[in-house]
């Protein structure tokens, strides 16, 4: 089917210029959009509805799986980090539901929060020197004891076994 021809319209039976192609048959503008439930000024140059259709499911199934394998790396790395996800998310100061409820967790969005969010996406030891060194420290210290006791050395060492470090 070809634009600029005129031809008639199968629901209504005027004549038409501008023609939409849906389930082989030509319709008007306003008229292909009552049959088919498409908007046309989201369907851009396109005048074949059935490719349409059929364009968009794509798109959409696209961004699904691509949902999907976020959220199973995601599970993944929550699976090995939710330990330590948990404990800075818990820095942050405020309430979460875990693990069902990964994606509502709203919060201050600070330094532990950046971190944690990270972890969805990577191993612990794949953070920066400075980032684990932080981390380590405040572990230490609230676990431990101050900085350079043996309470804070032997939290410390506890740290890198939890991370699977020597
Ligand atoms: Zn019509």
């Amino acid at each position: 089917m070809e634009t600029g021809i005129i031809s008639n319209c199968t629901r209504c039976g005027q004549g038409i210029k501008n023609i939409f192609e849906y389930q082989g048959k030509p319709y008007g503008s306003e008229c292909v959009q009552i049959v088919s439930g498409i908007k046309v000024w989201e369907m851009g140059n396109k005048r074949n509805v059935d490719e349409y259709i059929k364009f968009k499911a794509d798109r959409h199934a696209q961004i699904e799986a691509r949902e999907t394998e976020e959220q199973k790396t995601r599970e993944y790395y929550y699976e090995k980090n939710g330990w330590l996800i948990d404990y800075l998310m818990d820095k942050d100061n405020k309430r979460y539901y875990p693990p069902s409820g990964i994606e509502i967790r709203i919060q201050e969005k600070g330094f532990c929060y950046s971190i944690a969010q990270e972890l969805f996406m990577k191993e612990i030891e794949d953070l920066t020197d400075r980032q684990f060194q932080i981390v380590a420290d405040m572990w230490s210290k609230e676990f431990g004891g101050r900085s350079g006791s043996k309470k804070y050395d032997k939290a410390w060492d506890e740290f890198c076994d939890k991370c699977g470090l020597e």
